[in-house]
């Protein structure tokens, strides 16, 4: 049994911790889903598919998603029905089949905007310790696409338009030269919409340069 003499190891806690987290979250999102009709897959499904003009394969949506292709199609074709997306042939070669959110997808996902009690535990953190958890989670993400347990995500440092602590600004250290502009920590990406993927070795020498800020 664990006593405060001996606890059980640190890495485990933040585990535990973070599945108390999950918990919480996965109740919002079942609120946040029922509200609109939904479950929580089809609607992490329109989540995921917000800002994506070119749309997403099944094969893409699974991964994602964290699901089987098959399960992921059953959302997909009940979504469908609904009107809340719409397979368009491919851009690649107008074969393969991309999904894409729907006017009434993009409605639903307005709709379905609400205060959570996950929103609530963030803001009760201070300014600066958001910034920190931020960063943390930039690097925890980074760390599960590097190994391939997820799709790579539309962060900053996986981006090819990333330049890290190349201001003095202490404030605005990074520039993003897909706007050429300079931003902060805080301002950190974890999905953004003009992201770029950059290529492996690029990657790993923005990754260094951003641990060494
Ligand atoms: S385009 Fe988006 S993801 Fe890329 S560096 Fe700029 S803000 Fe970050």
């Amino acid at each position: 049994m664990e006593t405060p003499k001996q606890p059980r190891s640190t890495n485990y806690r933040i585990r535990e911790g973070l599945s108390r987290l999950a918990t919480v979250l996965r109740a919002d999102e079942w609120g946040r889903a029922k509200a609109v009709g939904l479950n929580p897959t089809q609607l992490a499904i329109l989540d995921l598919l917000q800002a994506r003009p070119d749309g997403l394969s099944v094969k893409e949506i699974a991964a994602h998603l964290g699901v089987s292709q098959p399960s992921a199609t059953d959302s997909i074709n009940a979504l469908e029905k609904k009107g809340h997306v719409e397979k368009r042939a491919g851009m690649a070669d107008g074969r393969s089949v991309n999904v894409h959110l729907s006017a009434e997808g993009v409605a639903v996902l307005r709709q379905s905007a609400s205060d959570s009690f996950t929103q609530e535990a963030v803001a009760s953190l201070d300014d600066d310790e958001q910034q920190e958890l931020l960063v943390v989670f930039v690097k925890m993400i980074r760390h599960l696409q590097e190994k391939n347990a997820i799709p790579v995500q539309r962060m900053c440092v996986s981006c090819r338009h990333f330049a890290p602590f190349v201001h003095s600004d202490g404030e605005h250290p990074h520039h993003c030269h897909f706007v050429n502009a300079s931003f902060g920590q805080r301002d950190l990406r974890v999905d953004c919409r003009d992201h770029e993927q950059a290529d492996p070795s690029f990657r790993a020498a923005t990754w260094e340069a951003f641990k060494a800020g």
